[in-house]
């Protein structure tokens, strides 16, 4: 049996559709041993809604708290999905810092003003080949920020499906070696199946970089609902597996340790 863990999960505290206690049947049912909130923050941007007013991340940290008492062996850990701001590293570390969180997942949703997730309209007229290469840059730059533990779809730009016209294999070459570097994990995110992509982030064909350098890994979720909880998980552990990988990262008070799978 393989020690699952799901810590990439929304719940209404931001843009996920159901509160967190209703997440936990849905953990078991899923042979989850231990759980994760991350909700959306993004400092400096707090008017999208699906983000959370960071006035009320206290309040969700401390409701997380009290749900570990009743949850009888589910472990449930607490973090934040941060938003990586270039410039705001400082801002966003000293409001971060006091928060007692397992881990810190930090993502890049926008390219300039603008996020890249939420539809195909952000890419209509551009050049796909220089967006792409741009949200590497981005996430490059948020891994070796300091700021976080896990990076968050580290190829999210492929949500819609859209391809560089180029071999993009320097560009992961370049992240794995910064996420090297700078000692992070990254996640195997199962989430991209269900949009227009169909598949995982990141691309599968590309993971076995992240294995030559022993990149450590996560397989998450991302679920915005209960039962996507743990979902293509199965999957996603053949696909680390076929890779070359045995091993994934569990965290605890910003702790991380690798444990066999
Ligand atoms: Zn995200
Ligand atoms: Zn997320």
């Amino acid at each position: 049996m393989i020690y699952r863990t799901d810590y990439h999960i929304h719940t209404t505290f931001s843009d996920g559709k159901a509160p967190p206690e209703d997440y936990l049947a849905a953990a078991r049912i899923a042979g989850i041993s231990e759980i994760g909130f991350s909700e959306h923050l993004s400092l400096f941007r707090e008017d999208q809604e699906w983000c959370m007013d960071p006035a009320n991340v206290s309040g969700y940290i401390e409701f997380i708290k009290k749900l570990r008492k009743s949850t009888d062996g589910l472990i449930i850990k607490t973090s934040l999905e941060i938003d990586y701001i270039p410039g705001k590293e400082q801002e966003i570390e000293s409001f971060i810092e006091p928060l007692d969180l397992d881990y810190r997942i930090g993502s890049v949703h926008h390219l300039g003003d603008k996020t890249v997730d939420l539809g195909p309209e952000f890419y209509e007229g551009k050049n796909f080949d220089a967006l792409f290469e741009s949200y590497f840059e981005k996430v490059i730059q948020a891994v070796s920020s300091g700021l976080f533990d896990i990076i968050g779809h580290c190829d999210l730009i492929r949500i819609f499906g859209y391809k560089p016209s180029k071999d993009p294999s320097g560009l992961y070459k370049k992240l794995v070696k910064s996420l090297k570097i700078n000692d992070l994990a990254f996640e195997l995110n199962t989430n991209g199946r269900n949009r227009p992509l169909a598949d995982f982030y990141p691309d599968r064909r590309f993971l076995h970089i992240f294995r030559e350098q022993n990149v450590p890994v996560c397989v998450n979720s991302d679920a915005h609902i209960p039962s996507r909880v743990g979902q293509f998980f199965d999957e996603a552990y053949d696909l680390l597996r076929s890779a070359g990988y045995n091993e994934m990262a569990v965290f605890s008070g910003r702790e991380r340790k690798m444990i066999p799978f």
